[in-house]
């Protein structure tokens, strides 16, 4: 089986702004996240994103916004040897429809666990909310909980002293 990193969006890969984020000129990649990534990608660990992005189910931006993000976030970081396996998002919001995969539920992580074959044992969940490590606990992932906008290479050091 494969063990994963997977790891929240907003506040964890790129600057939280505390407010939306969907247009590529407020997408901002943190400064440590390359070489902490490229530290999990060495160890063997996959890099999977999983996020709530509500804003769809609002109507302040659309899946086309969303999938082109994310497009240019798989494809800049593949330029530096680093692959994210997928980025899972949940399009949905309480307040206008009830849905499983919104964090901390824990479907989308789930979804990923099961397509690739990932042993939540040897997993982690990463994330500066609540919701998100509660999302990775509910499927049997290790969570690491850390402060927005926080070092991702800090972030990783109970990983890397696990060994
Ligand atoms: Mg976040
Ligand atoms: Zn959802």
């Amino acid at each position: 089986m494969n063990k994963a990193v997977l790891l929240d969006r907003d506040g964890v890969i790129n600057r939280e702004r505390g407010d939306y984020t969907y247009r590529p000129e407020d997408f901002e990649v943190l400064p440590d996240v390359l070489p902490a990534l490229r530290v999990l990608k060495e160890m063997g660990y996959i890099l999977i994103i999983v996020s709530n992005q509500s804003g769809i189910a609002k109507g302040i931006f659309s899946v086309a916004d969303v999938e082109k993000l994310h497009t240019k976030l798989v494809a800049d970081l593949k330029e530096e040897g680093i692959y994210i396996k997928e980025i899972y998002y949940c399009p949905h919001h309480p307040e206008i429809g009830s849905c499983i995969c919104r964090k901390p539920d824990s479907l989308l992580v789930e979804k990923a666990l099961a397509r690739f074959n990932i042993d939540p044992a040897k997993s982690y969940f990463i994330g500066d909310k609540e919701r998100d490590v509660l999302a990775g606990k509910k499927a049997g992932v290790k969570g690491i909980l850390i402060e927005s906008n926080y070092s991702l290479l800090q972030a990783i050091e109970p990983i890397i002293k696990a060994l």
